[in-house]
């Protein structure tokens, strides 16, 4: 049984108010990858160009992510995208984004793949994302599906065709308002419920996440950091750590996911420390540990109701 992820595979270039970066590696599957490896082996399915470095490859497989999913396009460049933050470092304007290979991107899953129990599609085309899924002869115990404004604006239909299939939907606040017309986080949780995913994960940033199931509600908060370089790859980073932690566990109850979204908010505050993927590739168990009595520490408390 395995976790399979699919995901763009990039080129970022992104600025700061405090800093710019030269095309670094990127991409919401990378991400999602680097992270989820920490807690189980990984299935891959993405696409890069002949210019995506062949050691970046390599380091992921040594991380125990199988790449058989990943297709090269020697003649092609792979996705590019970059973006500018705002002075408050949750807010960013994307400044290009390139297709390249994305452009045309036809997923083929693996034989390998097909023992999938745990599908997580990263941030790309509805209709790739949806490909995935109708390729699987068995439906997976658990599909969680992360996705962008740039997606609702260029092809909402496909969007929502590929909503109505999955189990657990992550967006941003902006983007769950966008989805659901509705400006309360509330509201819009039970909006989008009614378009399929019977959970709804609403990310605020340096303001922590919010799990909603009917008429349950959870928040995990985000540390407070004192230095945020980069917040790229942050909800990817989430996303991973959440999907890691249920495939490892294999439970998807309300109650695992809870932890789940902890797990996902600690992996996010590495994340956040450095430029690109940098820091994901520095963290071992211990850190991770570390991180989450951190949280502990955060939301713990004791009241006495009088
Ligand atoms: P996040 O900061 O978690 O929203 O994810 C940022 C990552 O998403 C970057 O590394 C980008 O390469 C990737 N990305 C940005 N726009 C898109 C898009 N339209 N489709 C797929 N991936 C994208």
């Amino acid at each position: 049984m395995s976790l399979v992820v699919v995901g763009s595979m990039a080129f970022d270039a992104i600025e700061t108010p405090f800093g710019k970066s030269d095309k670094i590696i990127g991409g919401a599957g990378t991400y999602i990858a680097w992270c989820a490896s920490n807690f189980t082996p990984v299935k891959q399915i993405s696409v890069v160009g002949g210019d995506f470095p062949q050691s970046e490859l390599d380091a992921l497989t040594a991380r125990g992510v199988t790449l058989e999913g990943v297709q090269v396009k020697k003649d092609e460049k792979t996705f590019f995208w970059s973006g500018r933050y705002h002075m408050d470092m949750n807010t960013r304007d994307t400044l290009d984004t390139q297709l390249n290979v994305l452009a045309n991107f036809e997923p083929v899953v693996p034989e390998s793949y097909q023992d999938c129990e745990f599908l997580m599609l990263g941030n790309l085309l509805p209709s790739v994302q949806r490909s995935v899924i109708e390729q699987l002869k068995t439906r997976p115990k658990l599909i969680v599906m992360d996705t962008m404004n740039f997606w609702m604006e260029v092809a909402m239909d496909e969007l929502k065709k590929t909503l109505a299939m999955v189990d657990v939907l992550m967006v941003n606040d902006s983007e769950a308002r966008q989805l659901s017309g509705e400006f309360s986080l509330v509201k819009a949780a039970a909006v989008i419920e009614k378009m399929g995913p019977h959970f709804v994960i609403i990310k605020k940033g340096e303001h922590g996440a919010l799990l909603f199931h009917e008429n349950k509600v959870f928040f995990a908060p985000a540390l407070p950091l004192e230095d945020v370089f980069d917040p790229t790859g942050a909800g990817d980073t989430f996303a991973g750590g959440f999907i890691g932690h249920l495939a490892k566990t294999r439970d998807i109850s309300f109650e695992n996911m809870k932890t789940a979204i902890i797990l996902g908010s600690a992996m996010a505050s590495f994340c956040v420390e450095k430029f690109g993927t940098q820091r994901l590739r520095e963290i071992g168990k211990s850190d991770i540990d570390a991180r989450l009595e951190q949280f502990v520490q955060l939301v713990n408390f004791d009241i006495d109701l009088v």
